[in-house]
């Protein structure tokens, strides 16, 4: 089902849609570098895991910084952007595939130490969790296919799956939700 007009398509966007969130890629940190720590006995290699799971976000200041510039930055007005889906150009230059793909090898040719390996593979976990939760075309975590698109957001995350999540999401909020059906929205602030 597609959307008739923007004012449908402007409250889907103000329901905010995107599923993984801080909370969520901390706990996803958390667990894994307390898998980490069990199994490898390295805390080097958890620490790493924990922190590269969380800081790959700090690249969506790039579509903060595009759509706002850097006046008025405030957190709340960065993670409520986020949430909202309110850039039309999404970079995420971290959340890439060839990205974990160049680290990797780099550990094999140059670093090879447990500290290495957890932060790469903190990295490339946080990027399929997005890859699974969010409402993404099945190609948006690798560079070239954002850079093939000019980063547009419509084509990186596709109104039809973001109309999907917000279905999914509503009726997780209200069970009795009529399907298909956009509630006005919400004021968050
Ligand atoms: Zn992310």
């Amino acid at each position: 089902m597609k959307y008739q007009n923007q004012s449908e398509n402007k409250q889907l966007s103000q329901k905010g849609v995107f599923q993984i969130r801080l909370h969520h890629h901390s706990a996803i940190s958390l667990i894994g570098s307390g898998m980490i720590y069990l199994v490898f006995h390295s805390l080097s290699a958890a620490v790493a895991f924990f922190f590269s799971g969380i800081l790959i976000d700090l690249d969506h200041f790039f579509e903060y910084w595009h759509k706002f510039g850097l006046r008025d930055f405030s957190l709340r007005k960065f993670f409520r952007a986020a949430h909202n889906h309110e850039y039309s150009s999404y970079f995420v230059l971290l959340h890439s595939y060839e990205l974990a793909a160049i680290l990797l090898l780099v550990g094999f040719i140059f670093i090879r130490k447990p500290w290495f390996w957890g932060f790469v593979l903190g990295f490339t976990v946080h990027i399929i969790s997005d890859q699974i939760y969010n409402p993404c075309h099945p190609l948006t975590y690798l560079l070239l296919f954002r850079i093939k698109h000019k980063f547009n957001g419509e084509r990186l995350f596709p109104l039809e799956k973001r109309e999907k999540y917000a279905r999914r999401r509503e009726k997780k909020v209200k069970p009795g939700a009529r399907k298909g059906k956009i509630s006005p929205p919400q004021n968050k602030l």
